[in-house]
């Protein structure tokens, strides 16, 4: 009995979720059941690249997600990760010439995964997209961090051009419930690699409530997704130029510093508290209700919902 009610409500509860999804950010297939970004890259991996193959990702010392590294997916998974060429890091750019020569010196990545915890530019898809086509590699993209702003046509707008899968948390600059993540393609059998690799493979229950919550999401995000993608980006670029005004260490060139959500400091600032550290920053600011993480990445996207604007204040 529960276990025909789980099937029953499974296909019922998703299909409707699953169309606006998709018509969101602008795919053919939405896959909306992973219980968060993480499980999210876990199944698009998964459906995609065999043991044994090779994938190439960005590197956490690069601002990559630890996930992709050695030791942790990768591993779990049975395949190779090789590192996607550093960047010009004060550009925060892909060497793409670098990235051709290293796609052709291994034997060819099965899958090119981009994005990164660390976020402040968009990539030149349309360049990578020729290097994959030439290796016969797929393109992933991790938005996680910006799929609200992807959303909103604010950030990457061209993902679903040239990417074979986006995917990413309902839970960053997508404001919707704790516990999400999505995966999106327009190939259908990359779709139904997708959905083989969901129930008993890498989850149980989907948890229906949260998948309730994403809709609410979305709608929001239909009606005000771009207005609140460009104010993310705009008051985070404010902000990163108020803070470096008070002599805060911001990192990237100003006036430009970024073109997401996030404002980066440099960790170890002297300038920020005396004697301070971005961890005591962050003990600071979480006594006054304020949470941040102890990377000295100031996030903007939440107090922008809220109807913040004045950054200098
Ligand atoms: C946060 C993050 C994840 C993991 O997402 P969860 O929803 O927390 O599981 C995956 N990839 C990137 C790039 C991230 O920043």
């Amino acid at each position: 009995m529960m276990l025909t009610a789980a099937r029953g409500s499974q296909g019922r509860y998703c299909t409707r979720w699953r169309g606006e999804v998709s018509s969101l950010f602008g795919f053919r297939f939405a896959e909306v059941r992973p219980i968060g970004g993480h499980i999210a890259a876990e199944i698009a991996l998964l459906a995609t690249v065999r043991r044994r193959e090779n994938i190439m990702a960005i590197y956490e010392e690069d601002g990559g997600y630890t996930g992709y590294v050695r030791g942790f997916l990768p591993d779990i998974l049975g395949f190779q990760s090789y590192r996607i060429p550093p960047y010009s890091r004060e550009r925060q750019e892909i060497d793409y010439t670098a990235l051709e020569k290293s796609v052709s010196n291994i034997s060819p990545p099965r899958a090119i995964v981009l994005g990164q915890s660390f976020f402040v530019r968009p990539y030149d898809l349309k360049r990578v997209r020729e290097i994959a086509d030439r290796s016969g590699s797929l393109v992933i993209y991790d938005g996680s961090h910006v799929m609200g702003l992807i959303a909103g046509g604010e950030f990457q707008p061209d993902v679903s051009r040239y990417c074979d899968i986006l995917l990413g948390s309902t839970h960053k600059t997508f404001f919707g419930p704790q516990g999400g993540g999505v995966i999106l393609t327009n190939d259908e059998d990359v779709f139904e690699n997708v959905r083989a690799n969901v129930t008993w493979r890498t989850m149980d229950n989907y948890h229906p409530n949260r998948v309730a919550a994403l809709g609410v999401a979305v709608e929001e995000m239909k009606r005000h997704g771009k207005e609140y993608a460009r104010k993310v980006v705009a008051n985070a670029r404010k902000m990163a130029s108020e803070l470096s005004e008070r002599g805060f260490t911001v990192k990237y060139a100003p006036p430009w510093f970024t073109s997401s959500h996030q404002v980066i400091l440099d960790r170890d600032p002297p300038a920020y508290v005396k004697g301070g550290s971005c961890v005591r920053v962050s003990r600071v600011l979480e006594e006054n209700m304020i949470i941040i993480d102890r990377e000295a990445r100031v996030g903007l996207s939440e107090v922008t919902r809220m109807g913040l604007s004045d950054m200098g204040r």
